[in-house]
This record gives structure tokens, C-alpha cells and sequence, in this order.
């Protein structure tokens, strides 16, 4: 249960009376939080970051708005029999601090106007809620949001939402399944784990079947952001009270239980007043033989306002160095997509040829960087966690003829039969005994003949994969321009084209010559297969070997020198194939897109001319700027009173539990949004502070916890290599020469 310090503060409806003996350091602090964060909500900063909040969550009828009115002090929200909330309601309370000062409000929905008669303001939210819901009792999820000033309201943001409903109302557009439609909008508020959830439970039901409960159990299972609030106390069966449940011990919870009363529906037919009632309240619980013996820290509206402002105040402090540090990240990630977006459009013709020119240069460095994997800010983070760009074509050059080398033999799939028929074919009708380079030639070629598809096929998988680089990099560079991406590609893809044909017959050449020149200057072979008469023959001394018996030693020989053969063509052609590609395609490209494409915007005025932007680029450099504007005054904020981010790192057990939640919260949304080799949900619970949990330990699936910001955005798939293809046969084609009788090197 949460352990109520002795107050440093009293808080009395709202406003905050320090005890000047005590310092009122804590008072001083907590106003300076809470001030940071309605300043922070004053520039915007809720739309792209979310902060702390209160919201209530309960059954329909349990009292929610009635609790939440008793907190501002005010009467304010639409009341009566059969009139519910079904509109999520944003009360932003602003305390103000002289005691007469007149209470206002005024709404986002009706700009320009300011409430002073509250009962203005409970039928403005009426008609809100009609307007958007209908007449006819629908419930929907866009909320209202009033400000409201008032000497009897903390400084809190306080959420009024539709209650969780069983059974759609008779002769109303609720649908069906309504439980689902409230619950989910429920769970949109009160799954940020940067909200405080009131749960209101009414005392004259058993709590054990409360869906609110339930729900609040599910999303916080530490219980470090749940405050119970139990209602309409007043009106338990006879000889029954709310004591056990206050106390926490029919469903413990963490921060523990407030008793309130609020006014019966009777009270605000006759317009009893919120001051009167919450008099009534105190004298209720002053006077009850229960309750006035029990804890006065369980009970009343006071208590729950000064109990909700200490719990945001922890939380706050809590989230700022979290909050701080996504500003920065979102301010980062706005930049890129700003950088990206690039300047607004000039108008002369002049100016637009030098952007496109500057543009052009951007694209060929970045080219450039990618390939030769220099660091470059404008790449995804995401991005480079893949092999990528210059890197990854490595990896293919590395690659190739792979399959041709450790234990592969060339011979392989020749038999001794074959080999032993290819030195007779080569006899002819010539004297026996005399080796024919011939039968080499005859069986080795077949062999050679094989390393053509490895490297072509390698070719056009280069070209394929610097083609899509090229692509996906002009679709950054120029993206305000898609007509202009078309233009600049079709450049880029005849440059690569050029230059792979080019390539390709480089390749070409390779491998013809070593088909058509078999040679070899390595050290090895020159040692151990240049002699005429095989080596195991050389000995035998006992007159001429047997026919069979020369065969096979020639045989042997043969095979000998055709694997050693082919594994030096193949460590040569590893090399020298890579070799040609990186120079003749990877590099050849770089420099002659550049030159490709400077000469192409000197010469083709109509490019330049057609610079124009589409109009939802300049709509979203706008709405950029702005959030960036947002951001900016919002870290202005944090920063100009250093001891704000200074003194946070306050070390209580709520404060420890609550950043521990937070991280886990983060570690799981991570797991989610990368696939995992296990099945969701099955990672064990982090040990953590079990004290208080409840007995049957509770079931958390954090997948559900949203974060506040979203960097999903802005980020691109890894670069995909599709299948790989082979250059068409008007580029590649083979010299159509009659298979020459190759030339002969020593072999
Ligand atoms: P909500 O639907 O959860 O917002 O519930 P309301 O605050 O609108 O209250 C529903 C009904 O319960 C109203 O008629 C209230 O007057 C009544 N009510 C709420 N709290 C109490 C309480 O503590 N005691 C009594 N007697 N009635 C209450
Ligand atoms: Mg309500």
C-alpha cells in the first residue's frame, strides 16, 4: 500500500498552503513540474509527445464524472439520469491562486470564447458531444478539450471517459458490442504509461467483479500509476461497509484506495452545490461510526486530490529525462525529413537550374558514400544495420565461383573410362605412348566453359542491386520531384547500362581466354606436371608396363593435372572477375553518372523548368515547421531552469518502479516491432518489486503499452535484391567465332 509520508503540504481544494516551517522546498518543486508540463501542453507538445495525465476509468454510473467534478470543484459536466459521457473529455485545470479570483473556461472546439457560467460551459459540452455522437446516445472517441481556471482546481489534466458498458442502452445508436468500443477507448488513454488511472469502483457492488479493476490489473500489474477510488459509500447495504476494500484487503493495490461520496442523483436535481457536497462529504465521514475511526488518509475528495497531485508529481519527475530526450529524437528525425524535403522552391529559372545542379551534386556524393560506405547522416540508422550498399556488393564479388573451390575436383564426374577413351580418341592412328595436349584440351574445356554463368550472372547482379541503390537514393535526394527521379533514373540506368556492356565484354574476354589459351606460370604445377613420362612410371625397371598398366598411369596423370588445372584458373578467375566488375562497373559508373548528369542539366533546359513541387510537399514542410517550433520551445522550456532536468534523479520506490516500468515498456515495444525467434508474450516477467502485487501475480502482455512517439516513420525497408538477371544478348553478345583449336601454352 502506498505508505502516506507525513505531508509537507496541505492541500486545500486545490490550491497548495505550504507549511512554512517545513520549507516548502517540495511544494516549490511540484509546482515547478506541474508548471513545466502545462507549459510543455501550452506549445503543442501533447500532439507529438505524451505527458503526463490523469484519466478515470470505471463502469458506467460508478461515479467517474462525479469524482472528477469534485476535483475541479466546480459544477461542470452534463449530469442526470441517462445522460453519460460519450465523449472522452480533456479538463486541463489551471489553478489560480487568489482565493476570490472568478473561475473560467474556455473550450478548443469554440475558439474565442471565454466561460465564466459554468452552466454555459456543462451545456457547451453537451452540444459538443451531440454534435460529433449524435442526439442519439452513440459514443465516440474524439475528445473534447476544455480549459479550466479556477481557485478550487489543482494544476492537473484530468480525463473523462465514456464508462466501460455492458449493454447498449434501449433505443440508442450504441452498437452491439459497446463493451468492446468503450473499453478499446478506455485503453487508448489509459494504456500510455505516462497516465494515472483512476479507477472508480462503486462500494455497493462486489469489487471482485469490477471490469475496471480487472483492466487497470492488466496494463499497470505493478500498480505504480492505479489509484482506487471506491464511491457512493453512502448508499451500501445496510450492515455492510466499505472498510476491507479501503483498506486493501479484498484486492491489494499498490498505491492504495480512496472512500469518497458524491452526490446522489437527487442532490443535483436540486442543484446542490460542489462546495456544499464536499462539506457534506467531510461530515459524512467526520460522523460515521466506521469511518471516522479509520485512517482519514483513505478518505474524502481532498485526500484523492492531494494523493493524485504527490503521484503526478513523481511520475513527472519520473518521465521529464524520458520526455527530454524524445523531443531531441523527434527533433532529429524532423530535421532529416526537413533536409530531405529541401529548401521551398525557388521561382526563377535561374535559381531552379542551381538547385537542381546542387541537387544533382548531392545525389552523386551520396552515391558516392554509399558505395564506398562512408558515414553519412542522411542513411537510416535502420538502414545500415543491414550489409549494405558497397559493402553488400562485396559480399557478392566475395562470393562468386564459390562453389568451384576447397574440395571440388574437376574431374569429378570423368571416369577412368572416359578419361582412358579421350587418350585413345587423341592416338589416332599415330604411335601409342606419345601424349596428345589434345585430350587436355578435349576434357578440360567442358570445364571451363562453366565459369561463364557464375560471372555473368554476377555482373548483372551488381548491376541489378547499383541500380536499385541509385534508385532508392534519387527517391531520397529528389523526392519534392518525382518527375524529375524519372528523368535523372533514365540517365543513371543507360549510364549503368553502358558501362555493364562494357564490363561484360570484359568479362567475356576473361573467361574466352581462358578457354582458348591454357596456360599457367603457377610454381607448383610447373614443378610436379611438366614431364613427359608420368612420375610412377619412371621406376619401372621391368621391361615395357602392360598396356592397361601405361593407360591407367597416364590416366591418373591426367586427371591429376586437370584438377590442378582448374583450381588455378579458378583462383585466378576469382579475382580477376571481381576485378573487372569493381573497376569497369562500380567505379567506372561513379564518375561517368557525374559527368552524365551535369551534362545533361546544362543541356536540357525543360529539367529545371520543370521543378516544381507538388503542393502536398510544401503542406508538409509546413506542418514540419511547425512541429519543429513546437519542439524547440518545448526543450526551451526544459532547459531554462536547469535544476528541472537536474533534480530528477529522485530515488524513492515508486519513482524506481516507475522508470523500471518504463524501460520494460520500451524493451518489449522494441522486441514487438523486430521479429523475434520466440512467440510473443512468452517472455518471462522481469523480477522487480513483487511486494505489493496481487496474490495471483497478474498476467501483462506489454506489447499492448504504447509509447508515446512513433520513429517509425521515416524509416525505409532494407534495399531488396530481386532476382538476379542476365543481360539481355544484344549486350552481351558472344563473338559468334567458330570454337578454335585454342593455342597451347606448356601444359
Ligand atoms: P459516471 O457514469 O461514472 O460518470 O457516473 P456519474 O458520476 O454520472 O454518476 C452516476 C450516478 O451515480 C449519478 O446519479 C450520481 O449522482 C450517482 N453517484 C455518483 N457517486 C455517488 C456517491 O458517492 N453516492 C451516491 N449516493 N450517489 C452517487
Ligand atoms: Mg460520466
Amino acid at each position: 500500500m502506498y505508505d502516506e509520508e507525513e505531508s509537507k503540504y496541505t492541500r486545500v481544494r486545490g490550491a497548495v498552503k505550504i507549511e512554512e516551517e517545513k520549507g516548502g522546498y517540495l511544494y516549490v518543486q511540484l509546482r515547478k513540474f506541474i508548471n513545466v508540463i502545462d507549459e510543455l501542453r501550452d506549445v503543442g507538445l501533447q500532439e507529438h509527445i505524451s505527458l503526463p495525465r490523469i484519466a478515470v476509468l470505471g463502469q458506467q454510473s460508478s461515479g467517474k464524472s462525479s469524482v472528477l467534478e469534485n476535483i475541479v470543484g466546480i459544477d461542470m459536466l452534463p449530469r442526470g439520469a441517462g445522460l453519460c459521457t460519450r465523449r472522452p473529455l480533456e479538463m486541463r485545470l489551471n489553478h489560480l491562486y487568489e482565493d476570490d479570483a472568478k473561475p473560467w473556461a474556455k473550450f478548443d472546439e469554440v475558439p474565442g470564447e471565454k466561460f465564466t457560467d459554468f452552466s454555459k460551459v456543462r451545456d457547451t459540452i453537451e452540444k459538443l458531444t451531440d454534435k460529433v455522437a449524435g442526439t442519439n446516445k452513440n459514443i465516440v472517441d474524439e475528445p473534447i478539450v476544455v480549459y479550466v481556471y479556477s481557485p478550487t482546481c489543482p494544476d492537473l489534466t484530468l480525463v473523462d471517459l465514456p464508462g466501460l458498458t455492458r449493454i447498449p442502452l434501449a433505443g440508442s445508436n450504441q452498437p452491439d458490442n459497446i463493451y468492446e468500443v468503450t473499453k478499446k477507448m478506455a485503453l487508448k488513454y489509459v494504456e500510455d504509461p505516462r497516465t494515472i488511472i483512476l479507477c472508480v469502483i462503486p462500494a455497493n457492488a462486489d469489487m471482485t467483479t469490477s471490469d475496471a479493476l480487472q483492466l487497470s490489473r492488466e496494463i499497470d500489474p505493478k500498480g505504480i500509476r492505479t489509484v482506487g477510488v471506491i464511491t457512493k459509500i453512502d448508499i451500501m447495504d445496510h450492515g455492510t461497509n466499505a472498510r476491507r476494500m479501503l483498506m486493501g484487503q479484498e484486492v491489494p493495490l499498490r498505491l492504495g484506495y480512496v472512500g469518497v461520496k458524491n452526490r446522489n442523483q437527487q442532490s443535483i436535481i436540486d442543484k446542490q452545490s460542489v462546495k456544499a457536497a464536499l462539506k457534506e462529504e467531510r461530515e459524512f465521514f467526520e460522523n460515521h461510526p466506521i469511518y471516522s475511526s479509520i485512517n482519514s488518509n483513505l478518505l474524502g475528495t481532498d485526500v484523492l486530490t492531494q494523493k493524485c497531485t504527490k503521484i503526478m508529481f513523481t511520475h513527472i519527475k519520473s518521465h521529464l529525462p524520458d520526455i527530454m530526450r524524445e523531443i531531441k529524437e523527434k527533433m532529429g528525425q524532423i530535421n532529416g525529413r526537413l533536409k530531405d524535403l529541401g529548401p521551398p522552391m525557388p521561382s526563377s529559372s535561374k535559381e531552379k537550374a542551381h538547385l537542381l545542379y546542387n541537387m544533382v551534386t548531392e545525389f552523386c556524393n551520396l552515391f558516392k558514400s554509399v558505395i564506398g560506405g562512408k558515414y553519412d547522416s542522411r542513411r537510416d540508422r535502420t538502414q545500415s544495420k543491414e550489409i549494405y550498399g558497397g559493402a553488400r556488393i562485396k559480399m557478392l564479388l566475395e562470393n562468386v565461383y564459390r562453389e568451384y573451390t576447397g574440395k571440388y575436383q574437376a574431374t569429378k564426374d570423368l571416369t577412368d573410362l572416359d578419361i582412358e577413351k579421350a587418350i585413345i580418341m587423341h592416338e589416332g592412328d599415330s604411335l601409342p605412348g606419345f601424349p596428345s595436349v589434345d585430350v587436355f584440351v578435349y576434357l578440360i574445356t567442358p570445364e571451363l566453359k562453366k565459369l561463364q554463368d557464375p560471372a555473368l550472372d554476377l555482373l548483372a547482379e551488381c548491376h541489378l542491386y547499383i541500380e536499385q541503390l541509385a534508385e532508392e537514393i534519387a527517391q531520397k535526394i529528389f523526392s519534392r520531384f518525382p518527375a524529375v527521379v524519372n528523368d535523372i533514373m533514365e540517365i543513371v540506368s543507360k549510364v549503368l547500362m553502358e558501362n555493364r556492356d562494357k564490363t561484360g565484354k570484359v568479362v567475356e574476354a576473361i573467361i574466352e581466354s581462358e578457354e582458348g589459351y591454357l596456360f599457367t606460370n603457377d610454381r607448383e604445377y610447373m614443378e610436379k606436371c611438366t614431364d613427359i613420362v608420368p612420375a610412377d612410371d619412371q621406376d619401372g625397371k621391368e621391361g615395357a608396363p602392360r598396356k592397361a598398366s601405361r593407360n591407367q598411369s597416364y590416366v591418373n596423370e591426367i586427371r591429376k593435372r586437370l584438377d590442378m588445372y582448374f583450381k588455378i584458373i579458378v583462383r585466378g578467375i576469382r579475382d580477376s572477375v571481381p576485378k573487372a566488375i569493381g573497376f569497369f562497373l562500380v567505379n567506372g559508373i561513379q564518375e561517368h553518372i557525374q559527368y552524365e548528369l551535369y551534362a545533361e542539366v546544362n543541356k536540357n533546359e525543360t529539367m529545371a523548368e520543370t521543378l516544381g513541387e507538388p503542393p502536398e510537399v510544401t503542406a508538409e514542410r509546413r506542418t514540419l515547421n511547425t512541429s519543429l517550433d513546437t519542439m524547440k520551445n518545448a526543450l526551451k522550456v526544459l532547459q531554462r531552469d536547469p535544476e528541472i532536468t537536474a533534480t530528477l534523479d529522485y530515488d524513492d520506490d515508486l519513482s524506481r518502479d516507475i522508470k523500471e516500468s518504463l524501460k520494460e515498456a520500451k524493451l518489449q515495444k522494441e522486441k514487438a516491432s523486430t521479429p523475434s525467434p520466440h512467440p510473443r508474450g512468452g517472455a518471462p516477467h522481469r523480477g522487480g518489486d513483487m511486494r505489493s502485487q496481487h496474490s495471483d501475480s497478474s498476467r501483462l502482455d506489454m506489447s499492448n503499452m504504447s509509447m508515446a512517439s512513433d520513429n517509425s516513420q521515416n524509416r525505409r525497408g532494407p534495399p531488396n535484391v530481386g532476382q538476379p538477371q542476365r543481360p539481355g544478348p544484344n549486350h552481351m553478345q558472344n563473338s559468334g567465332a567458330p570454337q578454335r583449336r585454342p593455342a597451347q601454352g606448356p601444359i
